[in-house]
C-alpha cells in the first residue's frame, strides 16, 4: 500500500468537513479545540498508524485548495517513471 503525508494549510479552511467525510482511511476531523482566522474550525490529520496512502481525494475534493499531498515514492519506481 503506498504511503503519502499531507499538509493543510489552516488559514485556508472553511470547515466545510468535504474532505473529512471522504477521506478513505477517515483520518480527517475538524480540530476541536482551535478556530482559524476566518472563525472556522480548521481541519486537521490524526493519523498515529501512517495510513494516509496519499490518495490525493482529501486535495481533490477540497474547494479551498487547502491541502497539499506528498506520496511517497520507492526509488526503482522512481527510475521506472524516468524510463
Ligand atoms: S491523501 Fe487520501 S488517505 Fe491521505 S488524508 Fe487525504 S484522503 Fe485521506
Ligand atoms: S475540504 Fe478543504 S475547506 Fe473543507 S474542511 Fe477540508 S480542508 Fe477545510
Amino acid at each position: 500500500m503506498a504511503k503519502g503525508r499531507i499538509e493543510i494549510n489552516e488559514a485556508l479552511c472553511k470547515g466545510c468537513t468535504l474532505c473529512t467525510l471522504n477521506c478513505p482511511k477517515e483520518i480527517l476531523h475538524m480540530a476541536q479545540d482551535r478556530f482559524n482566522a476566518k472563525g472556522y474550525r480548521p481541519v486537521e490529520i490524526i493519523d498515529p498508524e501512517g495510513q494516509c496512502t496519499g490518495c490525493s481525494i482529501c486535495a481533490i475534493i477540497c474547494p479551498e485548495a487547502a491541502i497539499t499531498v506528498f506520496r511517497m515514492v520507492k526509488a526503482k519506481d522512481r527510475v521506472a517513471e524516468k524510463v
